[in-house]
């Protein structure tokens, strides 16, 4: 991840997740979507950020509930 160079702010509820030349102070989701032809978007890329809390109340709404493992071994 790259640190402490650009604004990053939450597309979902726009609260400042980092901001610019500091260290991040908070996790977040980055999410990176190249769309292929069959999608209907036709090779459009896009990306968003999504803060802690938003992706918290995102996950909620899902019918699956995520897939949770608890890391033990931090590399
Ligand atoms: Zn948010």
């Amino acid at each position: 991840m790259k640190t402490g160079q650009q604004e990053i702010i939450c597309n979902c509820c726009k609260k400042v997740i980092q901001e610019p030349e500091k260290m991040p102070y908070a996790e977040f989701l980055h999410i990176e979507k190249q769309w292929g032809y069959f999608s209907g978007k036709d090779g459009e890329k896009q990306e968003f950020d999504i803060c802690e809390a938003c992706y918290d109340q995102w996950v909620e709404s899902f019918q699956i509930p995520v897939k949770a493992t608890e890391i033990t071994e931090y590399v």
